[in-house]
């Protein structure tokens, strides 16, 4: 049998109902695996957390009627919840299929390519998954939002879709640890002028969460970052000498981006 078609009627056999709640992680998870360009053997498990959970932060409407209340306060929370969900989903996958395609291994999604041939046509997978999901749910399958506007401008583009993107990472001000949503904005590290990487307007990683204070503070360039993540103040009366932004958020993407900004004229 075709892996695609596999993969179909492991969708059709699972069960989506949860009175009136609704936990549609399975079908996002296969919708990523039809968004690549080929079918393959192996996906990283970390790329399906961030795709699930930004088509959930993307859509607060679907968010909202998910059984786990963090995931229905998803920007509360950012990664952490939608990894044991992920999991637990693609455990549930394989219980209701009489013949799962698909498999964990460590930090990845495997398919089952033993099957004898498969087509490779992702785009009618892709088809047949937003309609099952039109059909069970009665709306349309989720979007992305664009990333669009200007970034030195805190209320519309640094509270819009980009923040829910960097808010997978860090729920709170890099300086003073606010919390609040109303009062967090996303600012972009590098902006659209000073960055040399074509995908960083859409890269979390080319993202800090700060304050509203702090987020002007930082567009007026009365502080930047070193390039291990240190605060270092210019001109700002916001901005004490132990600011730093926390090891953890520290990878090596997002250091690049540091780096270059270290680099900026004060
Ligand atoms: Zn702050």
């Amino acid at each position: 049998m075709d892996i695609i078609d596999s993969l179909i009627s492991n969708l059709y056999e699972q069960s989506f109902y949860n009175g009136t709640m609704i936990n549609p992680t399975r079908f996002f998870i296969l919708h990523y695996i039809a968004s690549n360009e080929t079918l393959r053997a192996k996906y990283s498990l970390l790329e399906i957390f961030y795709y699930v959970y930004c088509l959930y932060s993307d859509n607060p409407e679907i968010a909202h009627r998910h059984p786990n209340i963090e995931i229905r306060n998803i920007l509360k929370y950012g990664s952490t919840p939608i990894k044991q969900e992920v999991i637990q989903a693609i455990k549930n996958w394989i219980d209701d299929s009489s013949r799962s395609v698909i498999l964990l291994e460590g930090n990845n999604l495997i398919i089952n390519m033993d099957e004898t041939n498969y087509s490779d046509d992702l785009s009618y997978l892709k088809i047949v998954i937003e309609q099952h999901f039109k059909n069970t749910y009665h709306v349309n399958f989720p979007k992305f939002m664009p990333i669009t506007g200007s970034d030195l401008d805190i209320h519309s583009f640094g509270k819009g879709p980009y923040r829910n993107r960097v808010l997978y990472d860090m729920q709170y001000c890099v300086c003073c640890d606010e919390y609040r949503l109303d009062k967090l904005s996303a600012v972009h590290i590098l902006n659209d002028n000073e960055s040399p990487l074509k995908e960083s307007r859409e890269d979390r990683n080319n993202g800090v969460i700060l304050c509203d204070i702090h987020a002007e503070e930082y567009l007026h360039n009365r502080f930047k970052f070193n390039e291990k993540g240190k605060i270092i103040n210019i001109s700002s009366s916001f901005i004490q000498r132990h600011m730093r932004i926390s090891d953890k958020l520290l990878n090596s993407k997002r250091l690049e981006y540091f780096k270059i900004n270290s680099q900026k004229k004060e």
